[in-house]
C-alpha cells in the first residue's frame, strides 16, 4: 500500500444469524506493522468479526479491503494467498502425529477447502516443499527442537506457538489470533509475548482477541472495543484503559 494507506480496512462490516446481528457496522483499519488489539466482553462478536476478514463467513453488509482491493466473498483460501493468516479460539490439531506433521499439513489445508485424500494425492517435491517450510516456520517461533514430538503431548503454550507456526506457512503479512493467551501460564504468556513482538519487529502486523488486559496492553499499538456486536471505541491502550464505557462494558469498574 501506499504510505499511510491501510493494508487491511473492515468497513462497516454486518452478520446476522437468522434474527441474531453478531457484528453490526463494524469499521476499523490497520497499518503495516501495527499490533491491534480486539477486545470485549463474551458475545461481541470478535470471533465473526475474524471469520468476516478470512471468508469463513461470509459478509451481511459492509466490505473488506485489502490494500485497497475488496476481498469481501473470496473463499478463504484465496484471502490466505493474498496474505491474510489466522489462529482459531480452539487448538485445532491433530494429537497423535507429530507437530512438524500438524504445520506441514496445516500449510496445505490452509484456507479450509483442501483435503487429506489431496494431502495424499501430493507429489513427493510438494511434500518435501511443505515439510521445509513448516520447519522454517517452527525454527522462526524457537519451537523446532519439538517437532518430531506428537502434537498431543504439549503443553498448551507450545500447542498454540505450533497453531502460530501454522499460520505462517502460507508467508502473512496480517496475522490474526483469536485469543492466543488464553488459558496460558505467566510463563507461557511471556513466550507467546516475544514471538509476536519479534513478528512485528519482522515487519508483520497482528489483529489479536485477547482477554487478558495486562498481555493486551503491553503489547499492541491500538486496541479496538467491540460490545453487542457494535464498535465501542477504539485508541490507544491508554485511552481505552482511561475510558469509562470501556471500564462500564468489559473492566467492570
Ligand atoms: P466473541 O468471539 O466476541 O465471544 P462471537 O463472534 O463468537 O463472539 O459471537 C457473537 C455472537 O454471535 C454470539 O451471540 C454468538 O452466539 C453468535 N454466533 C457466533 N457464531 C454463530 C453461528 N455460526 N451461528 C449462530 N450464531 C452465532
Ligand atoms: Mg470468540
Amino acid at each position: 500500500p501506499a504510505h499511510g494507506e491501510p493494508l487491511l480496512q473492515v468497513e462497516a462490516v454486518r452478520k446476522t444469524f437468522g434474527g441474531l446481528t453478531a457484528v453490526n457496522d463494524v469499521s476499523f483499519a490497520i497499518a503495516a506493522g501495527d499490533i491491534v488489539g480486539l477486545i470485549g466482553p463474551n458475545g461481541a462478536g470478535k470471533s465473526t468479526t475474524f471469520n468476516l476478514i478470512t471468508g469463513v463467513l461470509a459478509l451481511s453488509a459492509g466490505q473488506v479491503r485489502w490494500r485497497g482491493e475488496p476481498i469481501g466473498g473470496l473463499p478463504s483460501r484465496e484471502i490466505a494467498r493474498r496474505g491474510i493468516s489466522r489462529t482459531f479460539q480452539h487448538v485445532k490439531m491433530i494429537p497423535d502425529m507429530t507437530v512438524l506433521e500438524n504445520v506441514a499439513l496445516g500449510g496445505y489445508m490452509r484456507g479450509s477447502s483442501g483435503s487429506v485424500r489431496a494431502m495424499l494425492r501430493l507429489d513427493r517435491e510438494e511434500e518435501r516443499r511443505l515439510f521445509a517450510e513448516a520447519e522454517r516456520q517452527l525454527a522462526r517461533i524457537g519451537i523446532a527442537d519439538r517437532m518430531h514430538e506428537m502434537a498431543g503431548n504439549l503443553a498448551l503454550g507450545p500447542q498454540r506457538l505450533m497453531e502460530i507456526a501454522r499460520a505462517l506457512c502460507t508467508d502473512p503479512a496480517l496475522l490474526l489470533l483469536d485469543e492466543p493467551a488464553a488459558g496460558l501460564r505467566h510463563k507461557e504468556k511471556q513466550a507467546l509475548g516475544d514471538v509476536l513482538r519479534q513478528l512485528k519487529a519482522e515487519g508483520m502486523s497482528l489483529l489479536l482477541v485477547e482477554h487478558d488486559m495486562e498481555f493486551v496492553m503491553g503489547l499492541t499499538d491500538r486496541i479496538v472495543v467491540m460490545e453487542f456486536g457494535t464498535r465501542l471505541m477504539e485508541g490507544t491502550p491508554a485511552q481505552v484503559q482511561a475510558s469509562p464505557a470501556v471500564r462500564a462494558a468489559y473492566l467492570g469498574t
